[in-house]
């Protein structure tokens, strides 16, 4: 009997992590292909070597309190690459004003007035204490993000809190995500009774998890010491999966039992197949075999996004803090716009990038609908993150090198009524036997909520797999549906 053959499309975190699955198991007889349509692996997962160190150039660090990606690091053997942000906090720029990050916010959503008094103005923080004793909210379906706290607190909140924090994992405008797939804790709390967002916010970020000033006493974050690349590498090592680089999968067929996976011309047929691309290719890909699914993929909006990465002369001093997040409205003092929305200032926040050599700091530039800013060459890109950096930071020395990473459509959009599109989608593909679908499309954009939906989408083709082939006469059965 031939060994089972099975499709991953998309070599991203998903993919990959789906392929690792599927070897655990199916076995080391399956044929595992992971197809992938650029060159490399990893999607936005991508480290390069920048100044002499290994540096992330797309996703920087994953969610630890989150468990999918310490339990696969563990599986991998890889626990000892985890390293935690230093303790020091990031710092807000809004309303003309750089202050350290509050304390205690649920994503920007006070859990006090007085962790939000140095940001606001005196009314907003008036606003904000005045919240639980406004009528309870009731939550019917969703909302966005934007407006439950803009009617609860007013502009302030949205603007200089909210904003840059949803702003920064999204790339979008908290006036379009939805709160149940953007804060689903929050909702949460809010369905379970608690009537007011500054109890819930409360209720959530307990006192124990910071310092003040935004420092954690435990870690929210990590991040692999040679970069989050070396995860991609080992879980390709792990899966003994076969790559198959810079060829796009073009669509997807289902011929009886079994699938056929087009590459233009070439086709290749399996037995089941792992969909782990962005949401437009998904949406391409299953038109033919899961047109419901495929019809929700299409509507997920996709936001582009840009990396500028600078490696400063050894000794340049960067400001005590990891970063700055900037709220969409502020404004230079020559009255224009920043072009970038968030600083990291790497070498301050990682020790391992903390060395004698060249100082790292990356900027982050785009959001939703915002592209006009990315349609400038990469000189000018520079240009203007040096031009923000020397503004917010002081730090106005020529870097001895500089990169940009060009994200198109980086980043899918959870509006309002993405947590019923994901169910439609899943609800779709889980009538068709062998198919799965993983991603950042559906369950969290960060790389825990991508782990857990490849796990998910792995032990679906596998049970269909399995099934089959335990058949009594040891052939392949017939097809469930
Ligand atoms: C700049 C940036 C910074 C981020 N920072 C963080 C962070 O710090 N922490 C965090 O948790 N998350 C972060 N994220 C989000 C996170 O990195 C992504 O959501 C996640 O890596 C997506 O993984 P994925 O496997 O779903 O998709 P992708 O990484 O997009 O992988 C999908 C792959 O499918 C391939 N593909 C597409 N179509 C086809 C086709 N037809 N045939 C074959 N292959 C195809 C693509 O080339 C790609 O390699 C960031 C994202 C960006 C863009």
């Amino acid at each position: 009997m031939t060994p089972p053959r099975v499709a991953v499309i998309g070599g991203g975190v998903a993919g990959m992590a789906a392929a690792y699955r599927l070897r655990c198991l199916l076995g080391p007889a399956a044929e595992i292909v992971v197809f992938e349509q650029s060159g490399r692996l990893g999607g936005k997962l991508c480290t390069i070597e920048f100044a002499g160190r290994p540096y992330d150039v797309g996703a920087e660090a994953f969610l630890v309190r989150r468990a999918e990606v310490v339990e696969l690091l563990t599986e991998l053997g890889m626990l000892d690459e985890l390293i935690h942000p230093a303790p020091v906090g990031a710092s807000m720029r809004a309303g003309g004003r750089t202050n350290p990050m509050p304390g205690r916010t649920l994503l920007g959503v006070p859990a006090s007035a007085d962790a939000v008094r140095d940001v606001l103005s005196p009314e907003a923080v008036r606003r904000v204490a005045a919240e639980p004793s406004l009528p309870p909210v009731r939550l019917d379906g969703d909302v966005s993000v934007g407006a439950l706290v803009r009617e609860r607190f007013g502009d302030e909140v949205i603007d200089r809190l909210v904003d840059p924090l949803l702003g920064g994992i999204y790339a979008g405008r908290a006036d379009a995500l939805g709160l149940r797939a953007t804060i689903p804790t929050l909702a949460g709390a809010l369905d379970s009774g608690v009537g007011s967002l500054v109890a819930a916010a409360a209720a959530l970020t307990p006192r124990v998890w910071t310092l003040g000033a935004g420092q954690p006493r435990t870690p929210v974050f990590g991040t692999l010491r040679h970069g989050l690349g070396s995860l991609i590498d080992r879980l390709a090592e792990a899966s003994g999966a076969r790559l198959r680089l810079g060829g796009t999968v073009t669509g997807l067929t289902r011929v009886d039992c079994t699938w056929r996976v087009h590459l233009g011309s070439d086709t290749v047929a399996v037995d089941g197949v792992v969909v782990a691309a962005p949401a437009p290719a998904a949406g391409k890909l299953l038109a033919e075999v899961a047109p419901a699914a495929a019809t929700e993929f299409a509507a997920i909006e996709v936001a582009s996004m840009a990396v500028v990465s600078l490696a400063l002369p050894a000794g340049t001093r960067l400001p005590a803090n990891s970063g700055v997040l900037i709220a969409s409205g502020d404004r230079r003092q020559d009255g224009m716009p920043f072009t970038v929305k968030a600083f990291t200032y790497s070498s301050r926040k990682w020790a391992h990038l903390d060395s004698t050599g060249p100082v790292l700091v990356r900027g982050s530039i785009g959001r939703v609908r915002e592209t006009a800013v990315l349609q400038v060459d990469d000189a000018d890109l520079i240009a203007a993150a040096r031009s923000d950096l020397a503004e917010l930071a002081g730090v106005a020395a020529e870097p001895v090198q500089a990169s940009v990473t060009r994200w198109g459509g980086g980043l899918p959009q959870y509006d309002v009524g993405h947590v019923g599109r994901r169910s439609r989608i899943e609800a779709a593909v889980a009538e068709v036997p062998g198919l799965a679908v993983a991603g950042a499309s559906l369950r969290g954009v960060g790389v825990p909520g991508c782990l857990a939906t490849a796990q998910a989408a792995a032990a679906r083709v596998a049970a269909h797999i399995l099934g089959r082939y335990r058949q009594p006469s040891g052939t392949m059965g017939s097809c469930p549906a």
